[in-house]
């Protein structure tokens, strides 16, 4: 019987692109077609439930149950007419991904017959049987009531048969059990920070939203292959693998002509994700064989971020009518490229003011100048916190490797700002100024925008760069949730405005003028935080050399990593900014820590397991053809001929041998350990034992399977391998 593998092959040897038919309408006709959004709640709700809605999502204003009920009315007509048979809370657990639980609008009426039901109460909120998502010991089993409440900035939206409410998931006694909570919060939180400075510069703003644009990166394998892999099917990446002796050395899968069956593919998510209100963009080829990217306009944040949860199932489902797998793991392929998640985030006014882009005059230069001195500040005090943001299992395979950004966090600036810094920061004295030094700065400032126009400085291999009129936090995690970053970075940025306004106001009382308080102020910044600026190759030996020399921190290890939201930096940035709890934060830590062991445990297994009943198997049937072959031979020549003839194959035996005996030795010695950690109690503990005596055997056991994947005769080799997992198309 020919192997999975080789009956996945034939398979994939069948394919034909699936074409896709076009819509006979332009985009701008059906976009949002299945979205709950403003328009359609103009046409769906009163007058008075739809202004409600508005000033619960401009003002936070609270919307009453009378009220609820009729704006469920309205949403539930026009879900049914959308083809929606039931409806529900979509919320962000802890957990990779997004939770729903589908309840019918099936009810019965007063008289007993049926109805479509959907209630201003179901809308608003939910007791879902949380018992089951990671709370930390937040929430204990005992007591497992959870809530979902409904995140009115984020709008309502259908998929397939199912009404979808964008909502937070809090604990009873009142604690966030998401991603959404956190996030709201920080986005809050740096509104009103930033508003406070802003208003140094003018008195009409009163608003600032975050922005965020992420570009998804992904690899596409064939269904068929990859259900040959256990190994991806359960881990996300591949455990073992022999590397291609082609893969992106040449460089000409970036960029290059995107193949029919994945354009077919990325026809059909993008006609998908126009209806439901998300705006891609961009689709383009990554620099991995069979990895693309896809990326949207950016949005607000929250909404920006839901659209990345959103369109996550959206791919997976599309992939499969195309016969695909998506991966959305960090690192599914040793020796490659890795796949992110950029984040590009920016922060706009009411006044329509881009506060990370130049200005249209020497006043707003300053402005840019000043938040990019609180950005660069609250990233070098931050460090730790951004790093515990974006480090996981998964993504600490990519960190650090040689395609990404290594665990050392700095910004780039590029030649234009960095030169704009320092000569502030030669010119800018304490004394009072006379009016020709100041005309001076002001001068300099005022040439921002044009030379940034011409500036094309990019730089890929910082984890965040600037880039004209935003910054690119560049080391999240393709399979993240990006508000761990949004949410880390916000805080931190919120805080550092804070403490800024109160310098500022403190130099003001002093009688110093507020434009010179304001240089003074970015001067002492830009000095004190000039160390997390690095424009060079951050992929470099070198930098982590001179980052160690400038103090910065490089931690690879995920526990460590993620302790560190526990310092007191950190806690100054997410409790101190009212971003969360103290006894939230632990809890978050807890459930990452745990994810991080879990998800150790769950790879040793599967190695574990395909090691020794896929591996070793098929090593001992293709040495026993060998040793069949040597003793034939032994039948029909010399003793003489015989030895020179078959000394090669003897030392073959003997190799196999020798990986076999030592895959089975190390599969032992990761069991005992594991038991040895199981044994732990403390999640920290057992997250730092997992990462120390269980995660290296990881390697040391793939290695030997690799040497056998290159000696063993390629019938037999049960596995699809790199070059056809990478290269069918
Ligand atoms: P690149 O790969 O060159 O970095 P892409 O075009 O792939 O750029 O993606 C850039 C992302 O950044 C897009 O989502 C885009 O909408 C977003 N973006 C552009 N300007 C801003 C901004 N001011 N703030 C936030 N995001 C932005
Ligand atoms: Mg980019």
């Amino acid at each position: 019987m020919a192997t999975l593998r080789f009956q996945a092959l034939a398979e994939v040897m069948k394919r034909r692109p699936k074409m896709v038919s076009l819509p006979s309408l332009k985009v701008s006709d059906y976009y949002g077609e299945m979205v709950f959004g403003k328009e359609t709640m103009a046409r769906y709700l009163s007058s008075e439930a739809y202004k409600a809605v508005n000033s619960a999502r401009e003002k936070g204003a609270p919307i009453d149950r009378k009220v609820a009920s009729s704006i469920a009315s309205g949403m539930k007509a026009w879900a049914i007419e959308k083809g929606a048979t039931h409806y529900t809370h979509w919320f962000q657990p802890l957990t990779d991904g997004t939770a729903e639980k589908h309840d019918g609008f099936i009810d019965f009426g007063d008289d007993g017959n049926i109805i479509e039901a959907f209630s201003g109460k179901l809308l608003a909120q939910q007791e879902p049987d949380a018992s089951s998502f990671p709370s930390g010991g937040i929430r204990q089993t005992f007591e497992a009531r959870g809530y979902t409440a409904w995140d009115v900035s984020s709008p309502a939206f259908v998929v397939g048969t199912t009404l979808c409410i964008p909502t937070v998931f809090i604990s009873y006694t009142g604690e966030a059990l998401d991603y959404k909570t956190p996030l709201l919060k920080a986005l809050a939180a740096v509104d009103k920070a930033a508003v406070g400075v802003c208003q140094y510069f003018d008195k009409n703003v009163t608003k600032v939203h975050t922005n965020l644009g992420w570009e998804q990166e992904y690899f596409l394998i064939d269904t068929a292959l990859y259900q040959a892999r256990p190994d991806l099917v359960l881990t996300g990446r591949t455990l073992m693998g022999h590397s291609s002796s082609k893969d992106q050395q040449l460089d000409d899968h970036y960029f290059g002509s995107i193949p029919e069956r994945v354009t077919q593919f990325m026809i059909e998510l993008e006609i998908e994700a126009h209806k439901l209100g998300i705006p891609v963009k961009t689709r383009h080829n990554e620099v991995a064989p069979n990895q693309f990217e896809l990326a949207p306009i950016f949005e607000e944040a929250n909404l920006a971020n839901d659209h990345n949860q959103l369109i996550m199932d959206v791919m997976k489902r599309v992939a499969r009518h195309h016969k695909f797998e998506i991966l959305f793991h960090e690192k599914p392929f040793a020796g490659i490229n890795g796949s992110g998640k950029h984040n590009n985030w920016s922060m706009g006014t009411n006044t329509g003011v881009n506060l990370l882009g130049p200005g249209k005059n020497p006043k707003g230069n300053l402005q840019f100048l000043t938040f990019i001195a609180n950005v660069m500040a609250a990233v070098y005090k931050n460090q730790d916190l951004l790093r515990a943001s974006i480090l996981s299992s998964t993504n600490s395979h990519r960190l650090g490797a040689n395609e990404a950004p290594p665990a050392i966090i700095s910004i780039f600036l590029g030649s234009q700002i960095s030169a704009t810094f320092q000569n502030l920061a030669e010119k800018i004295t304490d004394q009072k100024m006379s009016p020709e030094e100041k005309t001076a700065i002001k001068l300099g400032i005022g040439r921002i925008p044009e030379i940034l126009l011409d500036n094309t400085d990019r730089n890929r291999t910082s984890p965040f760069a600037f880039t004209g009129n935003r910054f690119e936090f560049r080391a999240v995690g393709s399979q993240a949730n990006n508000a761990a970053a949004i949410t880390a970075l916000n805080a931190a940025l919120s805080v550092q405005l804070k403490s800024f306004k109160k310098d500022v106001d403190a130099l003001i009382e002093k009688g110093v003028k507020k434009d010179e308080a304001i240089f003074q102020m970015i001067k002492k910044l830009y000095l004190e935080s000039k160390n997390i600026h690095f424009d060079g190759d951050g992929y470099s030996d070198e930098w982590v050399v001179e980052a160690e020399k400038r103090g910065l921190t490089n931690i690879t290890s995920v526990p460590e990593s993620l302790l560190k939201y526990l310092e007191p930096a950190a806690m100054k940035s997410l409790v101190k900014s009212g971003v969360m709890t103290e006894k939230e934060l632990e809890a978050r830590v807890e459930v990452e820590l745990e994810k991080f062991t879990m998800k150790v445990q769950i790879e040793a297994r599967v190695l574990g397991d395909l090691a020794i009943n896929h591996i070793v198997p098929t090593a001992i049937r293709y040495q026993t053809l060998l040793i069949e072959n040597v003793k034939g031979m032994r039948d029909i020549f010399s003793e003489a001929e015989f030895k020179s003839l078959t000394e090669s194959r003897l030392e073959l035996i003997k190799e196999i041998s020798g990986n076999i005996s030592s895959i089975k030795a190390k599969v032992h010695d990761m069991i005992e350990e594991r038991k040895q950690c199981n044994i732990i109690e403390d999640a920290t503990e057992k997250a730092f034992a997992y990462n120390e005596k269980v995660r290296p055997y990881l390697e040391d056991v793939r290695l030997h399977i690799d040497k056998l994947e290159l000696i063993i005769d390629d019938e037999m080799w049960p596995l699809p391998k790199y070059r056809e997992l990478l290269f069918t198309k």
